[in-house]
C-alpha cells in the first residue's frame, strides 16, 4: 500500500526548508544542509545459481559528517531509488543529532529483493557491494549499518569483504554485526526497545499509563518486533499488525481483539518479517487487508514498515480513539499529512527521534569496537535508555516551549546543531 506518487527526497527537504525558515538559517548553510555532500552509484554483477549474472544497482549516499562519520544502513528491496536513499541519508544527519552522538548520516540501498535470493546469491551481492564501495567506507569515513531486509549476516559478509581488501581486521567498519563477531548486545532490541523508551516517556507526560492502552503495527521485522515485545511486557495490548505476505504479494492484517500473542506471532515468522498466514488463522487470528491496521480503535498507531504511509488520502481512516503515533519507520507521514495530524490532537513522536535507538547502539557498538572491551547487555540498554530519554525530554520541552509540532522541534534541536559543525569548519 506503499504510495508512490510521493518523493521522499522532496518530503525530506520540505521538512528542512521549514524549520530552516524557522530558524532563519542562512542562504550557505541551507543550501549545503538541504542535499547530500557526496553519492555513490555503482552495478554490482553478481554470479546467480542458475549461472546467469544479474547486475544490481547500488548506492551509498552521504548526506553530511561535519559532526563525524557518516552513518546508517543499508536497505536492500525492489523499490530502492536514489532519492529514497537520499532522504533516509539526510534523516540519519538528523538522527545522530538529535541525540547527540558523535556521528553524520549515510545510507545506502540496493535494488534487490532478497526475498526470492539464495544465500549464496546474498552473500554475492554483499561482497559485490562491498567491493564497489572499500575505497568509501571505513571506521573514520562512513559506517553502514542493518536496514530494511538486511541483517546481521549481511554485515559479516560485508565486514570480510572489507577487510579481506585492506589486509587487517576494521570492526568499526560497519556495526550490526551479531555478537561475538564484533557486535553489540542488545543491537538486534535497540531500535525497537527505542521506540517504546521514547513512548514510555510521552505515556508519563499526557498522563496515559502505557498498560491501559491499545496498539496497532504496520509491519513485523525487526523493529516492530522489539517494539511490540517491550510495549506488551509493559502491560501495552497490541490489537493488530500487519505485514506484508510474499507468497501472496500483498499485505494482510492480522487482528485479535483480545490482544496479539507477539512471542507467539515471531514463531510463526519469516526473517523479513512476514506471518504465515495460514499459521495465524489457525491461532485464530482474523485476517483482515493490509490498510486496516490504521483504521483500529487503539491508542497508538505505530508505523514500522516503510515511508510514506500516512498521507492526507487516508488519514480521514483514523479513529478519534488515536492519541499518540510513534513513527518506527523512516519517513512514515508525509508533509503533508502532519497540519491534519497536529489539528486533530494527535500526538507524534517524529522517526529520527523515536527510531534512534538503533543509530544510537550502533555508536556503542563502534565504542566497544574501539576499546575491544564489551559491555554486558543490562549496560548498553541503561545507556540506551538514558540516551533515548534525554533526547525525547529536550525535544518535549521545546515543543511544549516553543508551541512546535514535534517534529518541528526535533529538527530545531538537529538542524542548530549540524548547522553549528559546518559553521565551526569554516564550511559556510
Ligand atoms: N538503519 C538504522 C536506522 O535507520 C540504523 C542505522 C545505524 O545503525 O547506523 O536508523
Amino acid at each position: 500500500m506503499q504510495q508512490t506518487d510521493y518523493n521522499p527526497f522532496e518530503n525530506a527537504q520540505a521538512q528542512f526548508d521549514k524549520v530552516a525558515e524557522l530558524l532563519n538559517l542562512d542562504s550557505g548553510t541551507r543550501e549545503l544542509l538541504r542535499q547530500p555532500m557526496k553519492e555513490f552509484h555503482f552495478t554490482i554483477p553478481v554470479k546467480m545459481d542458475d549461472g546467469t549474472t544479474k547486475v544490481f544497482k547500488g548506492f551509498r549516499i552521504r548526506h553530511n559528517d561535519a559532526r563525524g562519520p557518516a552513518k546508517g544502513g543499508i536497505r536492500f528491496h525492489p523499490h530502492e531509488t536514489a532519492d529514497t536513499v537520499r532522504a533516509l541519508s539526510m534523516w540519519m544527519t538528523w538522527k545522530c543529532a538529535v541525540v547527540d552522538i558523535p556521528l553524520g548520516g549515510g545510507k545506502g540501498g540496493v535494488i534487490c529483493d532478497p526475498r526470492t535470493m539464495s544465500a549464496g546469491e546474498q552473500e554475492r551481492l554483499c561482497r559485490g557491494f562491498m567491493r564497489a564501495l572499500a575505497p568509501h567506507v571505513g571506521p573514520n569515513a562512513d559506517v553502514p549499518a542493518p536496514d530494511v531486509m538486511t541483517n546481521g549476516q549481511h554485515m559479516v559478509w560485508m565486514l570480510d569483504e572489507y577487510e579481506t581488501i585492506s589486509g587487517a581486521r576494521y570492526p568499526g567498519v560497519i556495526t550490526g554485526k551479531p555478537v561475538g563477531m564484533g557486535g553489540s548486545l542488545g543491537r538486534t532490541e535497540a531500535t525497537g526497545y527505542g521506540v517504546i523508551y521514547t513512548l514510555k516517556e510521552l505515556c508519563e507526560r499526557m498522563n496515559m499509563p502505557v498498560e491501559s492502552t491499545t496498539a496497532s503495527f504496520q509491519g513485523f521485522g525487526n523493529v516492530a518486533e522489539y517494539a511490540a515485545r517491550m510495549y506488551t511486557e509493559l502491560g501495552g495490548k497490541v490489537i493488530a499488525v500487519s505485514c506484508w505476505n510474499q507468497a501472496d504479494k500483498t499485505a494482510y492484517t492480522y487482528k485479535k481483539a483480545e490482544g496479539c500473542d507477539i512471542a507467539q506471532l515471531v514463531t510463526i515468522k519469516d526473517s523479513f518479517g512476514n506471518i504465515d498466514k495460514t499459521k495465524a488463522q489457525s491461532l485464530g487470528y482474523e485476517i483482515l487487508p493490509g490498510e486496516a491496521w490504521l483504521s483500529q480503535d487503539v491508542d497508538i498507531l505505530v508505523p514500522a514498515a516503510l515511508e510514506n504511509q500516512i498521507t492526507p488520502a487516508v488519514f480521514p481512516n483514523i479513529k478519534d480513539s488515536v492519541k499518540i503515533i510513534c513513527e518506527a519507520a523512516n519517513g512514515p507521514v508525509t508533509p503533508d499529512c502532519d497540519p491534519l495530524i497536529r489539528d486533530k490532537g494527535i500526538m507524534i513522536i517524529p522517526d529520527f527521534l523515536c527510531n534512534a535507538g538503533g543509530v544510537t547502539c550502533s555508536y556503542f557498538e563502534q565504542v566497544q569496537c574501539n576499546m575491544n572491551y564489551f559491555w554486558d547487555k543490562k549496560e548498553v540498554l541503561d545507556k540506551l535508555e538514558y540516551a533515548m530519554k534525554k533526547a525525547f525530554a529536550a525535544v518535549y520541552d521545546i515543543a511544549l516551549e516553543k508551541n512546535l509540532f514535534m517534529r518541528d522541534a526535533a529538527y530545531v534541536i538537529a538542524i542548530k546543531r549540524v548547522a553549528e559543525a559546518v559553521k565551526l569548519r569554516g564550511w559556510v
